[in-house]
């Protein structure tokens, strides 16, 4: 992890195989939580559109079907023929990287593409060849409206899902002014050429050559280059330099503002940008590992945005902390078999020994009696906080005494929870907890603030959606003074609420069948009917925004894969991060 030396930029946990239960998001904390924080950061980047230059691809379809085939008897609807387009635009790629699928992220329909060039076949006939079933037209569309390439009044849902674009609404639709001068910039590289005349005829067949010579000129990696004509107007309307709705812009702007900031910050000491560093870097304002330690500073215009991405952070641990909780129970019941056991039961195993042994380790502290009789207060003196209650003062000296990699922080912790080494164990069920206080003792200071407002304000059902304001308020609702309370009665009180009343609800939210529910409950027995040892909260809007950037030609990775700021990603840098100040209200 961290300095030097990593040939995977990105997301490392992201290529982590896919959870054996089909359970995802068992708490709906990703969905109901994270997703809709980082809909509010990175609006119109999701997860699902990390290519930049879709975003005009897509634009040109409708310019080059309105200008070259619409009207004709043989035209297709606008829905088939972008689709049609985009196949082109896929095979065109695989063509011109001599068979292999473009790198930081392949075109929807890639392997396809792939075998179809393995054939050896002299010309592409599009009349013949099979397409991927969700076409990128599906992931974009939405983006693309919200960022008003089109002319409609309309916003749609902010989703990292596909969405079925359907083609009764969609022939009439045209382009605003903005997505018809990102289609003709786009236009004005790929016009003349050969395969886009073909293309809008009748037989829809093209040579090899011509295919290559597209995606030499058009495709996703070609973008960079200085001299893609659509380059800079795709870079201005990222970072909400053309006329915007809504604040959403200006905030999506500042968050592409702040990775830059960062990127460069951690390139001039050889350090990797990824979900890793960045999350260390806005929460401990710090990236480390076990050589290495390194301080950022968030300009002060920058502050704004990076609190706000802290909240993120502080919902993301909460999330391990709780899925932590969740995995360790039904893991733990498993071994009941059908006739479960109480969470009474369960709770008691943290008076056990081996408990205070192991944390003692772990935490590197010595523990002296039971854990589970033994509270918050008490365990966090042992790293020299004062035993008074936790309150503003006492959250921020945690802060300062806590830092990125210690035994008690979030980071550690999560670590330790993902690796499932006590999954199996009665420390499983203590390290989620002391992950679960940590996060919330260290947010309490912003509780009252605007910042604890706004992550609240994420919440839109309080029975169904769990954020770090709601679960403080919940404790302190349950126990007053809940830093003063057992490690056993919090982490009864957690696992009954949070955890197994949470799964059953959120199970029945959204199949109304319940039959995802990986719990049974039966009076005062729980029984588990499933598995769950993968703990999801990721951060994957941060894996686009940072391909994003690469796709402008404002980063690029070296060697070693250190992403470094390039000479126009630095030059745009300093001229936005100056009109930020002058902006900024004092
Ligand atoms: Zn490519």
């Amino acid at each position: 992890m961290g300095k030097q030396t990593q040939t995977s930029p990105i997301l490392l946990r992201w290529n982590e195989h896919v959870p054996a239960s089909d359970v995802q998001d068992p708490l709906g904390l990703g969905l109901r939580g994270s997703a809709r924080l980082a809909s509010r950061l990175l609006y119109c980047i999701t997860s699902v559109t990390p290519r930049a230059r879709y975003f005009s691809f897509i634009p040109w379809c409708v310019l080059d079907y309105r200008q070259h085939e619409q009207g004709k008897p043989f035209a297709s609807g606008l829905r088939d023929a972008i689709v049609l387009r985009e196949q082109v635009l896929t095979s065109a790629c695989i063509v011109h990287h001599g068979g292999k699928p473009c790198s930081g992220g392949a075109l929807v329909g890639s392997q396809g593409a792939q075998r179809w060039f393995n054939r050896d076949e002299k010309a592409a006939n599009f009349k013949r060849l099979k397409f991927a079933k969700n076409p990128a037209l599906s992931a974009y569309f939405n983006s693309i409206v919200n960022l008003g390439f089109f002319a409609t009044e309309s916003e749609l849902p902010d989703t990292d899902e596909e969405s079925n674009v359907q083609e009764s609404t969609f022939d009439d639709i045209e382009l605003s002014d903005l997505g018809l001068d990102l289609a003709k910039r786009y236009d004005s590289v790929v016009s003349k050429l050969a395969v886009t005349k073909r293309i809008a005829t009748k037989d829809r067949s093209t040579s090899l050559a011509s295919l290559a010579e597209f995606g030499n000129l058009g495709g996703l990696c070609e973008l960079p280059h200085k001299g893609a004509a659509d380059r800079e107007l795709l870079q201005n309307v990222f970072f909400a330099l053309v006329a915007s709705k809504g604040d959403s812009h200006r905030i999506r702007r500042q968050s592409l503002l702040l990775i830059l900031e960062l990127c460069r910050q951690f390139s001039t000491n050889q350090w990797v940008s990824r979900e890793t560093e960045f999350g260390g870097a806005i929460y401990y304002g710090e990236v480390a590992n076990e050589k290495y330690r390194l301080n950022v500073v968030v300009p002060k215009q920058l502050i704004d945005i990076a609190t706000r991405w802290r909240m993120f952070y502080f919902h993301h641990f909460m999330g391990v902390a709780l899925e932590g909780l969740f995995s360790w129970l039904v893991t733990q019941l498993a071994d009941h078999g059908l006739a479960g056991t109480t969470v009474e039961a369960l709770i008691a195993r943290l008076d056990e020994s081996s408990v205070r042994k192991n944390l003692s380790e772990i935490l590197q502290v010595n523990l002296k009696g039971s854990f589970g009789e033994s509270n918050p207060s008490n365990s966090f003196s042992s790293i020299g906080l004062s035993k008074g209650d936790l309150d503003v003062h006492l959250s921020k000296s945690l802060d300062k005494t806590v830092r990125s990699l210690a035994p008690f922080a979030e980071d550690s912790l999560e670590d330790m929870i993902r690796s499932k080494e006590h999954l199996y164990s009665s420390t499983g069920l203590a390290l989620p907890m002391i992950l679960l206080v940590t996060t919330l003792a260290r947010y309490m200071q912003w509780e009252v603030t605007n910042y604890g407002k706004w992550l609240a304000s994420a919440a839109s059902d309080p029975y169904l959606d769990l954020v770090p304001p709601l679960v403080t308020s919940g404790l302190s609702r349950r126990f007053g003074n809940w830093w003063k309370c057992t490690w056993k009665e919090l982490a009864s009180f957690v696992v009954s609420r949070y955890v197994i009343l949470q799964h059953q609800s959120m199970s029945y939210e959204k199949t109304f069948t319940g039959d995802r529910c990986l719990l049974q409950v039966d009076g005062p027995r729980v029984v588990s009917t499933g598995n769950y040892d993968e703990i999801g909260m990721t951060n994957p809007r941060l894996r686009s925004a940072l391909q994003i950037l690469k796709d402008l030609g404002m980063t690029e990775d070296d060697d070693d894969g250190v992403t470094h700021l390039t000479t126009d990603g630095k030059q745009f840098l300093k001229r936005e991060l100056v009109k930020e100040a002058e902006n900024e209200v004092s």
